[in-house]
C-alpha cells in the first residue's frame, strides 16, 4: 500500500526565528520531507526572518547541515535537497522594530496562501501580529503560527488572545501542540470512532481508569530560566497531558472537523472537577551519578517548582462519573515513554476460579517511542495442567498491515505545517480551549503556593516520588510500568 500525497497550493510561509533550534530541528526538517514527498514543488517560497546577519547562501548552507543531521533518511538526494533549498530566503529584521520589513513585504507574493510561523518567545507574538497588519502583509488568506507556551495562566493567555484577536480572526490563528500532530494521536480518534468494537465499552460502566503517562528522561538543562517559571503543571499537563485527556474523554464529534472536534474537547476541559490537594504530587529530581539535581541545574537550591506531577482527574459527565484518569509527567525518570492506558473492569464473575487470578484488558495507545496500539488480552497459557490464564498483547501491527513504507510514523510537525497551508485547525488548540485549560490548572498551582507546598524529592532515573505510587495504591491501583 503506498500512501496518497495530495499536493498543497503553492504557499509563501515565512518562519520568524528561522535561525533557531525548532526552526532548523524541527520545521524546516518537516518541510523538506513534505517535498521530497512530492507534497509540495518548486515555486513555494519559505522565507526565514530572524535578527542575525546572514545572506540567503549562509542561511542555506546553515539549513543544509541541519538537514543532515535532522533529516538524515533522505542523504544523498542531492536533486532533492538543491531543489528545497533554492525555495529558501532570508531576511533580517527585529520583531519589535521596521527595518527589514519592507524587504520581508517585497518578497512576498501576491494572492496566494501565506503562513506567519511565529518561531520565537511569546512575548513576540503581539509585536509580530501588530506589525504583519501595520506593514500590510496580513491578506484574507494569511494565517499565523504560534508555538507554546501560550500564556502563563488564564489571565495571560486571555491578553495573549486578544492581542492575537486584534489583528486577526480565530480561524486564522493556529495553536500548535505538537502532540496532536503524532500519528498515534490521531490513530486513537480512528480507532475510538471508526470502529464498532471500542466505543460501547469506552465508558465507567467497563473501563475502570485511565492512565496517562508522559515520561523524559532529560532533564532542564538548556531551558533553567523559563522551566522555573513553568514547572511540569503549566509546561506538560496543562497543554499535552490535558489534550490527550480530551481526545480520550470527547463525545463523538458529529463530524471530523475543526469546529466539531474542538468543541467536544472544550466540553471535555469544561467538565473537569477541581483536583483536590490530596490527588496531587509534585517531586523534583535529585542529583546522583548521572548529573546534578533539579536545584542545583537551574541554580536555586531553595527552588520549588516540580519537574514531575501525578494527579486524579474527574470528568464530571454521564460518561466517565466514577472513572479516575491518572496523569503524571515528570523529567529524569528511567526511560522516555508517552503512554496512555485505558484499563477495563474485570469480568464480573470468573468461571475459572480463584486461582485463575484477576485480568482485566489494556488498551495501551503508545505515543513515543515505537508509536503503536496494542490491546492486552486473556488467553489460556498453553500446555497440559489446567486451565491458567496468561495476559497477552494482541498488537496491531500497523507496520505488517501497511507495509514497510507507511510503517514509519512521520513526525508531528509534517503533519502540522501541511494542515496550516492546508488550511485546517482540526489538529490545533482553538482559543477559548487553551483558555478553559488555564482556569483548571491556575488553582491548583494557587493552592501550592498558598500552603507554600514544597516538591517531593525522587532519584534521578527512578519512576518518581514514591508518594506517586500512594496516590494509586490508596484507590487499589497501581502504575503501569515506565518502559522504553
Ligand atoms: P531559539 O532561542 O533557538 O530561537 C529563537 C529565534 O528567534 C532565533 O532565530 C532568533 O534570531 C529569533 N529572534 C529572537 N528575538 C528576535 C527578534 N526580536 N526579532 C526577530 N527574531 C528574533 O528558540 P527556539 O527553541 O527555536 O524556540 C522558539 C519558540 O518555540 C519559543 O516560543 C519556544 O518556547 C517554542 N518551542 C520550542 C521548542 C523546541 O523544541 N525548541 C518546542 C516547543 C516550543
Amino acid at each position: 500500500m503506498v500512501s496518497r500525497v495530495i499536493p498543497v497550493d503553492p504557499f509563501d510561509l515565512v518562519i520568524f526565528g528561522g535561525t533557531g533550534d525548532l526552526a532548523q530541528r524541527k520545521i524546516l526538517p518537516a518541510l523538506f520531507r513534505r517535498y521530497c514527498a512530492g507534497q509540495w514543488h518548486d515555486g513555494v517560497r519559505i522565507l526565514a526572518a530572524a535578527r542575525s546577519e546572514h545572506d540567503s547562501d549562509a542561511f542555506r548552507a546553515i539549513v543544509a547541515r541541519s538537514l543532515a543531521e535532522y533529516a538524515p533518511e533522505h542523504a544523498g538526494q542531492d536533486d532533492l535537497r538543491s531543489g528545497f533549498l533554492q525555495s529558501l530566503d532570508y531576511v533580517q529584521l527585529d520583531a519589535g522594530a521596521d527595518p527589514g520589513w519592507d524587504v520581508l513585504a517585497r518578497k512576498l507574493t501576491e494572492d496566494r496562501i501565506r503562513a506567519f510561523y511565529f518561531s520565537v518567545g511569546p512575548s513576540l507574538f503581539g509585536p509580530l501580529a501588530e506589525r504583519i497588519r501595520q506593514h500590510g502583509l496580513a491578506t484574507p488568506q494569511t494565517r499565523i503560527v504560534v508555538e507554546k507556551p501560550f500564556g502563563h495562566d488564564l489571565d495571560s493567555a486571555r491578553a495573549l488572545n486578544a492581542t492575537l484577536a486584534a489583528y486577526f480572526d480565530e480561524n486564522q490563528i493556529y495553536r500548535i501542540d505538537h502532540y496532536l500532530g503524532k500519528e498515534t494521536v490521531q490513530n486513537l480518534m480512528a480507532v475510538r470512532f471508526g470502529n464498532m468494537l471500542f466505543e460501547p465499552l469506552w465508558n465507567s460502566q467497563y473501563v475502570d481508569h485511565i492512565q496517562i503517562t508522559v515520561a523524559e528522561t532529560v532533564g532542564v538543562d538548556g531551558r533553567e530560566e523559563y522551566y522555573e517559571r513553568a514547572g511540569a503543571m503549566r509546561d506538560m499537563v496543562q497543554n499535552h497531558l490535558m489534550q490527550l485527556l480530551c481526545l480520550i474523554a470527547m463525545e463523538p464529534p458529529a463530524k471530523f472537523d475543526s469546529d466539531a472536534v474542538r468543541d467536544e474537547k472544550l466540553k471535555v476541559i469544561r467538565a473537569l472537577d477541581p483536583v483536590q490537594p490530596h490527588h496531587i504530587v509534585r517531586g523534583q529530581y535529585t542529583g546522583g551519578p548521572d548529573g546534578p539535581g533539579y536545584r542545583e541545574v537551574v541554580g536555586n537550591p531553595r527552588s520549588t517548582t516540580e519537574s514531575y506531577v501525578a494527579l486524579r482527574a474527574h470528568v464530571s459527565n454521564w460518561r466517565w462519573a466514577g472513572t479516575p484518569f491518572y496523569l503524571r509527567t515528570g523529567k529524569r525518570l528511567v526511560a522516555r515513554s508517552s503512554v496512555i492506558n485505558v484499563i477495563f473492569k474485570d469480568a464480573p464473575h470468573s468461571i475459572f476460579g480463584a486461582e485463575a487470578g484477576r485480568h482485566a484488558n489494556t488498551l495501551s495507545i503508545r505515543l513515543q517511542p515505537n508509536e503503536g496500539i496494542t490491546l492486552k488480552v486473556t488467553i489460556k497459557e498453553p500446555g497440559q495442567g489446567g486451565m491458567r490464564l496468561i495476559d497477552v498483547p494482541l498488537d496491531m501491527s500497523f507496520a505488517e498491515a501497511l507495509g514497510p513504507e507507511n510503517h514509519q510514523a512521520p513526525d508531528a510537525y509534517d503533519r502540522l505545517v501541511m494542515d496550516v497551508i492546508r488550511g485546517n485547525q482540526t489538529l490545533f488548540m482553538r482559543g477559548d480551549e487553551v483558555e478553559a485549560a488555564w482556569a483548571w490548572t491556575d488553582p491548583i498551582i494557587a493552592g501550592w503556593q498558598a500552603r507554600g507546598d514544597v516538591p517531593k524529592p525522587y532519584d534521578s532515573g527512578s519512576t518518581g516520588p514514591g508518594d506517586a505510587e500512594l496516590l494509586m495504591k490508596r484507590d487499589g491501583r497501581q502504575w503501569q510500568g515506565i518502559k522504553p
